[in-house]
């Protein structure tokens, strides 16, 4: 292709907080009846105080931190003003000068892919379009949103979903969020444009998909849109600026309106809240709360037990995995075997505790050289009892070998794998 696609994403995720953003409601409470977790504050009342909550910011910062990214001291939110139903106060309180967190990067795929930054905002209000018109659900209004911005560092679909599944795996692993993305806890948002390859400059235009709710739809709207650009391009069209959706059903992109700007958003510093000042203090007791992080643990399993970087990468981004395969090395199983049980004898490990697993190794690795032991008296047994084979073997006959082989299988009942024992008679023959 004379194209290389240049894809940005955008993640929001709604962060596992007990109480919303700005207020006390209960947050999170997706399956409640509508509107039973409001007050004025998430209903958008004229009047009402937003009060931060600390552990959103507590969350969003370990977030941030586990993507590499910098915690800004200085921060403040501001108000990005449009208007649509389920924002009737007018505005989002979200952030935008000063995000909590920039910079940053994680590796997909043997790459580095940089972040632009991690900011928290809250979450709207649900819209539930019913045949009488469309009904408003404030529960979900005021959760907090923790939006991930990266670099347009990718350049194809495949990529750009590895990209969202290794940021879905780094905030399951910090506990902020379980980034189900059919509870809407995880939404995608893919800017694509085609550059012509060689080109050191980004292209002058980019299209925004919104509201992508799995990692396939993701790939298939990228894929779409990789499509149709260049179909435009070839024919000399102009593209523009401008925001589309994705229908699933058709697997097809479709446009919503061209982009407003940012300057249209008419952002200004959230009055109601005062600026943050936060301590390198406060940021290192953050990074030390974090858990240790999938990569990393990958990289200690390579270290520690010497364990095959593909083993120990499967092992380490399933949390449950991989605290098995510890737990078992712990209690004594040999660190290769323990993962080769775990990653390709699922049904054998289900349901075994570590201990359990330890021990099962142990008696299989008994099994095996007791078997071998077992195999090499037989072959002695056979080659002792039958000269003249043997002398027809030596004397050239390398068919006497198969009879040899055939009495070894008589004293195993059958038992004797036939290529061990075969190597074996010929080692001892
Ligand atoms: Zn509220
Ligand atoms: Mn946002």
């Amino acid at each position: 292709m004379k194209y290389q696609p240049i894809i940005g994403i955008e993640i929001h995720v709604q962060l596992n907080t007990a109480s919303k953003c700005f207020c006390d409601c209960a947050s999170g409470r997706w399956r409640d009846k509508p509107n039973t977790h409001t007050c004025p504050v998430c209903l958008g009342l004229p009047g009402a105080l937003p009060v931060l909550n600390q552990q959103a910011l507590e969350k969003a910062a370990q977030v941030g931190l586990a993507l590499n990214c910098s915690v800004n001291v200085h921060t403040f939110f501001e108000r990005k003003n449009y208007f649509y139903p389920d924002l009737p106060k007018g505005y989002q309180i979200s952030q935008y000068r000063e995000p909590l967190s920039i910079g940053g990067w994680i590796m997909v795929g043997g790459k580095r892919v940089r972040l632009n930054r991690a900011h928290l905002e809250e979450d709207t209000a649900k819209s539930i379009h019913t045949p009488g018109g469309t009904e408003l659900d404030f529960n979900k209004s005021g959760i907090p949103l923790l939006e991930i911005v990266s670099e347009p560092d990718l350049n194809s679909a495949e990529e750009a979903s590895s990209y969202c599944k290794e940021i879905q795996k780094v905030v399951r692993a910090v506990g902020a969020s379980d980034c189900d993305m059919e509870k809407g806890q995880m939404r995608l948002e893919a800017n694509i444009s085609l550059a012509e390859k060689g080109d050191k400059e980004l292209p002058d235009y980019r299209v925004e998909v919104k509201n992508i709710n799995s990692f396939r739809y993701l790939e298939q709207a990228i894929e779409y849109e990789i499509e149709r650009q260049k179909k435009a391009l070839e024919n000399s069209e102009e593209l523009n600026l401008e925001t589309r959706g994705f229908n699933s059903k058709d697997g097809v992109t479709y446009v919503q309106r061209s982009k407003e700007e940012a300057h249209d958003y008419r952002y200004f510093p959230e009055p109601d809240i005062p600026p943050l000042e936060l301590s390198d203090n406060w940021i290192a007791e953050i990074e030390e709360s974090l858990p240790e992080l999938p990569a990393q643990k990958a990289e200690r399993f390579v270290s520690d037990y010497d364990l095959r970087r593909d083993y120990a990468l499967l092992l380490a981004e399933d949390g449950e995995s991989a605290d098995l395969f510890q737990s078992a090395v712990d209690a004594g199983g040999e660190a290769e075997e323990v993962a080769n049980w775990i990653i390709n004898r699922p049904a054998d490990v289900e349901g075994v505790s570590a201990d359990e697993l330890a021990d099962k190794i142990k008696q299989e690795e008994e099994s095996v050289v007791e078997d071998e032991d077992v195999l090499l008296e037989a072959v002695q047994e056979a080659i002792k009892e039958n000269p003249e084979a043997v002398e027809d073997y030596n004397s050239g006959k390398e068919n006497a070998v198969q009879f040899l082989l055939g009495k070894v299988m008589g004293k195993t009942q059958g038992n004797a794998d036939p290529q061990k024992t075969m190597s074996l008679l010929k080692k001892h023959l």
